[in-house]
């Protein structure tokens, strides 16, 4: 198996390359199909094994073949992915491998996350992105205060599940998946990513994944 065969455009293929991947992960191997068949994911994986990019590439594909630009509409930006990360560390890593697996097409990304200017970061989410990758607190900051809404949302990822619990922000994840526009439908995908699966998490994903395939490596 290898990125040519998996379906993906010959450009994210071309960017995969370019970040000097050779061949899928077995996480990647496993995953970008499920997520291209457009299915609920709960994925135990550790960091270092790819994960990262076993959620990526399928969501950029899907907005590179759509083509559409980032929403804002009324001074709120609808992201139509969201991924959410436990730390900044994580959200910044996740931020650049995503940046390069979108070079040279429309596909806009943004980071945004606590310590920092606000203003900065709201600034860039409002000129349009189409993934934003944040940690709970800015992103539950900037729904509060309508400077981004989950209307528009096709791909929500929470990564690293277990070290959000660990670190109290279940409640706050809680609280976005529970918003009135995050009501499962067949229009949008949940993916989870954990390293462990605690009974929290195994609540949790049965609670906000719809119809999932679990998978561990
Ligand atoms: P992750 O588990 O997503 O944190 O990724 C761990 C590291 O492996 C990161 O530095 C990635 O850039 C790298 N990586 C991910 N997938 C591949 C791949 N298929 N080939 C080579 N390196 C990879």
């Amino acid at each position: 198996s290898s990125f040519e065969s998996s379906g993906l455009r010959q450009h994210l293929v071309n960017n995969v390359k370019k970040s000097g991947y050779t061949k899928p992960t077995p996480i990647q191997r496993y995953s970008i199909p499920i997520i291209m068949n457009g299915r609920d994911l709960m994925g135990c994986a550790q960091t270092g094994s790819g994960k990262t990019a076993a959620f990526l590439l399928p969501i950029i594909n899907s907005l590179m073949s759509s083509q559409e630009p980032p929403i804002v509409e009324e001074g709120t930006a609808q992201p139509s992915v969201v991924i959410v990360s436990p730390t900044r560390e994580l959200t910044i890593q996740i931020y650049e491998q995503a940046k390069k697996f979108s070079h040279n097409s429309i596909v806009k990304v943004v980071e945004a996350y606590g310590g920092t200017s606000t203003n900065y970061q709201r600034n860039r989410v409002l000129a349009g992105c189409h993934i934003l990758v944040a940690t709970p607190g800015r992103l539950n900051d900037f729904v509060n205060k309508r400077c981004v809404s989950f209307a528009a949302v096709k791909f929500f990822v929470l990564d690293e599940a277990d070290r959000m619990l660990d670190m109290g922000f279940l409640p706050n994840v809680e609280q976005m998946l529970g918003h009135d526009t995050m009501t499962p439908t067949g229009e949008r995908q949940t993916l989870m990513f954990s390293a462990t699966f605690p009974e929290e998490i195994q609540h949790l994903a049965g609670k906000f994944l719809h119809n999932y395939i679990f998978i561990a490596v």
